[in-house]
C-alpha cells in the first residue's frame, strides 16, 4: 500500500474541528495594526503630521528632520503594539515579497541596550540582495541594491514586525522591482487625466487610478499537497486522471462553503482587516475546492501592495488550518483555472470617477472622454498588454475554455456601442447647434439610463467595462497586479497626452470649440480603435479567425508574447514617459524570459522524476502482482490456464507499453532539455516553449493511463478526487 497518500488521507479524516477566535468587529479591527492617518494624528506632532500628509498628497520628498520626527513616532506606536524588528518591505522581481528583519534593540557602547529606529533606517536601507533577479543591471562586484521608503503606503505591523513599503533600486537608478515603475506610471496618469479632467472641471488637481482585484485560489489539504511532490515544487499537478465528478454540475460555484474553508477565511479576513486591507467578498468559484477573494477597490498602488501582502498571509494563516493554497493558473487539469481580475478606474480629487457616466451632458462626455481613450490606448498597445500578464502559469489558462483567450479585445455591451456608432457619425469639423443639442440629448443624455439596464457582462472579454470600470480579467492569479497595472496606466497616460494635444490644436488653429473639438478627436479615436472592440464569444474558434483578419495580435506562449515588452513601441512608450529607460526594459524582458525557462525546466524535472521514481515503479509492482496471479492460475490450471488469464494478461502487455511509452519520452525529453539549455536565451526559452513542453501532455497521458489501470491500494498520489473534493 502507498503509505504517504493513505496517511494523508487519515489525517484529513482526523483534522481536529478548527476554531475561530473573533478579536471583535471588522470595523473596529480594521487598520489597527496600520500607521495611517490615524495614527500618524495619535504619534505625530501637528507640523509633522501635515508635511507627511502633504508629502503623500504631492508626492514630494521628505526631509530629513521631518523623516527622523516619523521615525521616532511610528517607533513608538510599534514598541507599544508589541514590535521587536521592523524590516523594509519590497517586492523584487521574483513576484514574491521580500524582508529582512531587524531588531529594534541595540547596544551602546556603554553596554546599555536601546530600542533604536531613526529616520535614516525608514528612508534607506542596503539589504545586500544581490541574489534578486537583475537582468544583468548589477554585475556581481558591484551587486548593490537599495530600498527607499514609500510614504503613500503605510507602514503595518505583521507578526511583531514592523514591515515598511519599500522601493528597491540599482544604485546605478535602476529599477529592481515592481513598484518603482508602477509609482512612475501612477503619477503620469495623474498629470495626463488631471489636464484632461480639467477640460470638465477646473477644480480637479489630482487623478488617482483605482484598483479592486478579485484574487481566486485553490485550497488543497496539506497532507494531501505535501504527497505530490509536483503540487509540492511547482504548485500544480503535472498528472492525475480528472475524477469521475469535476464542476459539471456547477454545484461548488457560489455554494455554501465548507466549514474548514469558512474558519480559514475567517481568520485570514480578520488578519487583512488588522492590516488595513479592505477584504469584503468571499465565495465559491467554479471549480471544486476553488474559491475567490475581493476587497473594496483601493488607490492602486495601495492595492498593489495589500494584493501582495494577501498572497503572504494566506499562506501563513493556510499552516494553521492545514490547507496549501494554489495559486497557480492552472492547477488542476480540465477544470478552470485561476485568475486575479483587476478593476480599474480613474477617480478625481474632487470625488468623480471619470469611467462613471454622470447626471449631465457634460459629464457624460467626461465619461465618453475617458472611455474611448482608454478603448484607444488598449488598441495601440494590446499586444503589450498581453505581454504584461504573459507567464509559464497564465499560458496554461488563457484560451483554455474557461479563461478569456490570448487575443486582447475590449467588450462594452450593446448599448455603449451604439452610443459609439452614433459619435462615429459626428459632423467633420465644427458642429450646427442643432447637431449638438441633439447629441446632447438623444446619444450622451442617455447614457446613465442606458447603462443601469444594461445587464450585458461577457464572461468571456479579456478587458470588460462593466459600467463604472474596466475590469482586466486576463491578468493570472499569481501575477503581481503591479505588471499590467503599470502597463494600463502608462498606455492610457500616453493616449491623454496625444488626445490634449489633439484638442488643443483643433482649439487654437482650427477656431473650434472646446466640446467641437473633442468630439472630433472622439470621432477618430472610434474608427481608428474600433477593431479591438469585440462583443462576441472570446471562447469560440472563429474569433481566433476574425481576430486574425482583424491583425490582432494572438500570442499564445509567454515567449512570443514578451516580444511586444521590447518592440519600438513599446520602448517609446516607457522611455518617452520615464517610466522605464531602455536598460530596465531589456532587464525585465531577460528576467522574465529566464524565469518562464525556469519554471518550464522545474516542471520537467519534477515530471521526468515523479513519472520515474513514482509511477513506472508503481506500474512495476502491479505488473507483479499480475503476473504473480498468472503464474498461481497455470499452476492450478496447467495449459488451459489462458482461458482464465486473458484480462491479466491483457493488462500485463498494456502496462508494458505505458512504461515503455513513459520510459522513452521521458529519455527524449530530457535531450531536447540538455540541446536547449546550450543556447542563447530567446533561442533557449523558445525551445522550452516548443520542444520540452510539449512532451508533457504526452508523458502525462501515457501516467494518466496507467492511474485507470492500477491497483488504486499501490498508487502513490493521491488522485484528483481526493485533493478536489476532500477537505
Ligand atoms: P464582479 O465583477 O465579480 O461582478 P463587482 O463588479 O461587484 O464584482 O466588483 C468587482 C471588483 O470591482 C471589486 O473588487 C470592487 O472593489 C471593484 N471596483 C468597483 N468599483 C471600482 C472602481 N471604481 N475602480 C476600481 N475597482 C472597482
Ligand atoms: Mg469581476
Amino acid at each position: 500500500m502507498s503509505k504517504l497518500r493513505f496517511q494523508a488521507l487519515h489525517d484529513v479524516q482526523h483534522r481536529p474541528a478548527v476554531t475561530f477566535e473573533s478579536l471583535g468587529r471588522p470595523s473596529s479591527l480594521y487598520k489597527s495594526s496600520v500607521f495611517g492617518e490615524q495614527a500618524m494624528r495619535q504619534y505625530l506632532s501637528k507640523s509633522t503630521f501635515d508635511s507627511v500628509q502633504t508629502a503623500i498628497r504631492k508626492g514630494d520628498n521628505i526631509d530629513r528632520i521631518t523623516a527622523d520626527a516619523i521615525a521616532t513616532g511610528m517607533k513608538s506606536w510599534a514598541l507599544e503594539k508589541g514590535a521587536t524588528h521592523y524590516t523594509h518591505w519590497f517586492q523584487p522581481l521574483t513576484g514574491a515579497t521580500a524582508e529582512k528583519h531587524d531588531a529594534f534593540f541595540e547596544v551602546t557602547p556603554g553596554g546599555h541596550v536601546i530600542d533604536k529606529f531613526d529616520g535614516a533606517q525608514l528612508a534607506q536601507q542596503e539589504p545586500d540582495a544581490s541574489s534578486f533577479p537583475h537582468g544583468g543591471i548589477r554585475n556581481t562586484f558591484e551587486a548593490r541594491g537599495y530600498t527607499a521608503w514609500d510614504p503613500t503606503s503605510p507602514a503595518f505591523i505583521y507578526d511583531n514586525t514592523l514591515c515598511i513599503p519599500t522601493v528597491f533600486v540599482a544604485y546605478t537608478g535602476e529599477a529592481l522591482d515592481f513598484k518603482t515603475p508602477l509609482l512612475k506610471a501612477l503619477n503620469v496618469i495623474d498629470e495626463a487625466a488631471t489636464d484632461v479632467a480639467r477640460y470638465f472641471n477646473k477644480n480637479v488637481n489630482k487623478v488617482t487610478a483605482t484598483l479592486g482585484w478579485e484574487q481566486e485560489f485553490f485550497l488543497v489539504d496539506a497532507s494531501l499537497a505535501a504527497a505530490r511532490p509536483d503540487l509540492t515544487l511547482t504548485g500544480r499537478t503535472l498528472l492525475g486522471h480528472a475524477a469521475a465528478k469535476g464542476q459539471q454540475l456547477d454545484d461548488h460555484y457560489f455554494g455554501s462553503i465548507p466549514i474548514r474553508v469558512l474558519a480559514y477565511l475567517k481568520e485570514l479576513e480578520q488578519e487583512c482587516l488588522l492590516l488595513g486591507i479592505p477584504v469584503k467578498t468571499r465565495h465559491n468559484e467554479v471549480a471544486p475546492n476553488q474559491f475567490e477573494m475581493a476587497p473594496v477597490y483601493e488607490e492602486a498602488n495601495l492595492a498593489v501592495d495589500h494584493n501582495a501582502l494577501l498572497m503572504d498571509i494566506m499562506q501563513k494563516v493556510a499552516q494553521r488550518h492545514h490547507f496549501k493554497v494554489l495559486f497557480h493558473e492552472k492547477p488542476f487539469d480540465g477544470i478552470n483555472g485561476s485568475g486575479k481580475h483587476n478593476n480599474w478606474s480613474l477617480a478625481t480629487d474632487t470625488g468623480v470617477n471619470l469611467l462613471s457616466p454622470g447626471s449631465t451632458p457634460m459629464k457624460n462626455l467626461q465619461f465618453l472622454t475617458f472611455f474611448v481613450n482608454t478603448i484607444k490606448a488598449v488598441y495601440e498597445h494590446e499586444s503589450l498588454l498581453r505581454a504584461s500578464i504573459a507567464s509559464a502559469g497564465n499560458d496554461y489558462r488563457l484560451g483554455a475554455n474557461e479563461a478569456p483567450p490570448a487575443i486582447i479585445s475590449v467588450f462594452i455591451g450593446s448599448q455603449l456601442t451604439r452610443v459609439l456608432d452614433e459619435l462615429e457619425k459626428v459632423t467633420d469639423g465644427k458642429l450646427s447647434p442643432q447637431e449638438k443639442t441633439e447629441l446632447k440629448l438623444n446619444v450622451i443624455g442617455k447614457i446613465p439610463e442606458i447603462l443601469l439596464d444594461n445587464t450585458d457582462r461577457n464572461r468571456t472579454s479579456p478587458f470588460a467595462f462593466t459600467g463604472n470600470k474596466f475590469e482586466f480579467r486576463a491578468v493570472g492569479a499569481t501575477a503581481n497586479c503591479a505588471n499590467p497595472m503599470t502597463v494600463l496606466n502608462a498606455i492610457v497616460a500616453q493616449q491623454l497626452i496625444a488626445f490634449k494635444k489633439e484638442v488643443d490644436t483643433l482649439v487654437d488653429t482650427k477656431d473650434m470649440k472646446k466640446d467641437d473639438a473633442i468630439f472630433n478627436v472622439l470621432r477618430e479615436y472610434i474608427k481608428d480603435s474600433k477593431k479591438i472592440r469585440f462583443e462576441g464569444d472570446g471562447y469560440g474558434e472563429s474569433w481566433e479567425k476574425e481576430a486574425k483578419k482583424r491583425k490582432l495580435s494572438n500570442n499564445r506562449t509567454t515567449v512570443e508574447a514578451l516580444k511586444a515588452r521590447v518592440s519600438k513601441a513599446s520602448v517609446a512608450l516607457f522611455d518617452s514617459l520615464q517610466i522605464m529607460n531602455t536598460v530596465e526594459i531589456q532587464a525585465r524582458y531577460e528576467i522574465e524570459l529566464e524565469e518562464y525557462v525556469k519554471r518550464i525546466q522545474i516542471e520537467s524535472r519534477v515530471l521526468g522524476d515523479v513519472a520515474r521514481n513514482h509511477i513506472i515503479p508503481t506500474a512495476l509492482r502491479y505488473q507483479n502482482v499480475l503476473i504473480d496471479n498468472v503464474r498461481g492460475l497455470k499452476d492450478i490450471y496447467g495449459d488451459d490456464y489462458t482461458a482464465f488469464a486473458k484480462a491479466q494478461t491483457s493488462i500485463i502487455k498494456a502496462l508494458s507499453n505505458h512504461i515503455a511509452s513513459i520510459n522513452t519520452l521521458i529519455t527524449e525529453m530530457i535531450d531536447v532539455r540538455k540541446k536547449s539549455n546550450g543556447l542563447e536565451l530567446e533561442k533557449k526559452a523558445g525551445d522550452y516553449a516548443d520542444k520540452v513542453k510539449p512532451y508533457f501532455e504526452l508523458i502525462r497521458k501515457q501516467c494518466d493511463k496507467l492511474e485507470l489501470l492500477v491497483e488504486d491500494d499501490l498508487w502513490p498520489l493521491p488522485k484528483y478526487r481526493e485533493l478536489l473534493f476532500v477537505n
